[in-house]
C-alpha cells in the first residue's frame, strides 16, 4: 500500500523564511497563491505586464510582478502557466534560480518529455492538488482540502521532499491526504486517463451511443438524456461508493445488462495503443508539433465537437434545468 501522508508529517516552518513565487492566476495558480498567502507564507505572483489575471490577484490582496522578477526574490518558484507555454516563460525566469532554489510544478509534461531542463544545483518537484483550482481554495477555506500528490525530480538540497510535503501542507492538500509519485508515472497516467478515459473515452462513448439511437430512428432528446444527462448519476453514485454502490442502486435488470454487456464496447488493445503513445513520447512529440505549427489539427477537432448535433440538444434541454448547479468558470484569458 502507497503510504498516505497528512497533517502530521508535514513540517510547516521549512516555509517560514521562504518566498513563494507563484506563476500563473489561473485555475491552480489563484488557489495556491490564495491558500499560501491564508498559510502566512510570503507569495508573489509573477505575471506578464499586460496580463488581465493582474488585476484578480491584486483585488484578492495578492502582491504581482513580472515572471522574472517574482523568480529572482523567490525560493521556490511554481510554474502554474499553461502547460504549452511553460517551456518559454521557463527561458526567461531560468537566470533568477539560484542554487538551493525550488522549481515546482503542478504536472510532468515539461520535465518527463525534457522542455524545461533545471540545472543541477536546484531542487525540482511537483505537488499537484487532484482537484481543480476552484476545488482547492474552496474546501481549503472551509477548513478542508483536496488530496494530492507529491515528487521530486530532482533532490539538490537534500530537503526536496520535505519541502513538497510542507508546501502540499500549506494549500491544505495534507488536510485531505497525499501520496508520493514520480513525474513518469503521474505525465503518464495523467495523460493516459485523459484521453482513454476521462475526457476522451467518456465523450467518444457518449457520442456514438446517441448516434446509436438517433440512427436507429429514436428521438434525439430521448438520446441526450439516456446517453448523457444520466451519466452524472451514474458517476455521482462510482465517485461516493465505488461499482458496487452504483450496481446497487440501480435496477437488478441493469445491473445484469451492464454486467453482461458492458465489456463489448471497451476494445482494450486500442487502450493499450494509447499508452505506447504516451510512454514512448510519440503523443507529447505530435502536440508539441502541433503548437509549434499553431494548432490546426486541434482546432479543426475542437470546431467538428462544438457543431456535433449533441451540443445542440443539449444547449436546448438544459435550458430546461438551468438553476442546476454550474460548473467551474472558465479561468479568464489573457
Ligand atoms: P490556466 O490555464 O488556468 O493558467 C492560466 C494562467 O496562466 C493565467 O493567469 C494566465 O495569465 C497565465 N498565462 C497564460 N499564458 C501565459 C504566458 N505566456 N506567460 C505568463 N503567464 C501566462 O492553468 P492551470 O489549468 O491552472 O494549469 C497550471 C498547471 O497546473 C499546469 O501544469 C496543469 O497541468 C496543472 N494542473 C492543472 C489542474 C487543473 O485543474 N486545471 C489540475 C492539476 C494540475
Ligand atoms: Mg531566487
Ligand atoms: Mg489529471
Ligand atoms: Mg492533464
Ligand atoms: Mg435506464
Amino acid at each position: 500500500m502507497t503510504e498516505i501522508y497528512t497533517d502530521s508529517d508535514t513540517e510547516r516552518a521549512q516555509l517560514s523564511n521562504k518566498t513563494v513565487a507563484v506563476l500563473g492566476y489561473g485555475s491552480q495558480g489563484h488557489a495556491h497563491a490564495q491558500n499560501l498567502d491564508d498559510s502566512g507564507i510570503d507569495v508573489v505572483v509573477g505575471l506578464r505586464p499586460g496580463s488581465r489575471s493582474r488585476e484578480h490577484a491584486q483585488d484578492d490582496g495578492l502582491r504581482v510582478a513580472t515572471p522574472s522578477e517574482a523568480a529572482a526574490e523567490a525560493d521556490i518558484v511554481v510554474m502554474l502557466i499553461p502547460d504549452t507555454v511553460q517551456p518559454s516563460v521557463y527561458e526567461t525566469i531560468a537566470s533568477e534560480l539560484d542554487p538551493g532554489d525550488t522549481l515546482q510544478f503542478a504536472h510532468g509534461f515539461n520535465i518527463h518529455y525534457g522542455q524545461i531542463e533545471p540545472p543541477e544545483d536546484v531542487d525540482v518537484t511537483m505537488v499537484a492538488p487532484k482537484g481543480p483550482g476552484h476545488l482547492v481554495r474552496r474546501t481549503y477555506e472551509r477548513g478542508e482540502g483536496t488530496p494530492g500528490l507529491f515528487a521530486v525530480y530532482q533532490d539538490a538540497t537534500g530537503e526536496a521532499s520535505s519541502e513538497a510535503l510542507a508546501y502540499a501542507g500549506a494549500i491544505g492538500c495534507t488536510r485531505a491526504g497525499v501520496i508520493e509519485t514520480t513525474f513518469r508515472e503521474e505525465t503518464e497516467t495523467d495523460l493516459f486517463g485523459e484521453q482513454a478515459v476521462l475526457c476522451g473515452g467518456v465523450t467518444d462513448l457518449i457520442k456514438a451511443g446517441y448516434e446509436t439511437l438517433v440512427d436507429a430512428g429514436y428521438s434525439s432528446e430521448m438520446a441526450y438524456f439516456e446517453c448523457l444527462n444520466e451519466l452524472k448519476l451514474i458517476v455521482d453514485l462510482l465517485y461516493e461508493g465505488g461499482h458496487t454502490e452504483m450496481w446497487n442502486s440501480v435496477s437488478d435488470t441493469a445491473e445484469y445488462g451492464g454486467l453482461t454487456r458492458g465489456e463489448d464496447v471497451v476494445d482494450r488493445e486500442a487502450m493499450e495503443a494509447i499508452l505506447d503513445g504516451v510512454q514512448s513520447g510519440e503523443f507529447a512529440r505530435e502536440w508539441i508539433a502541433e503548437n509549434q505549427a499553431s494548432r490546426p489539427a486541434y482546432r479543426q477537432h475542437r470546431r467538428a465537437e462544438q457543431n456535433h448535433e449533441i451540443e445542440e440538444v443539449g444547449d436546448r434541454l438544459r435550458e430546461l434545468f438551468a438553476w442546476s448547479e454550474q460548473a467551474e468558470p472558465a479561468p479568464a484569458d489573457d
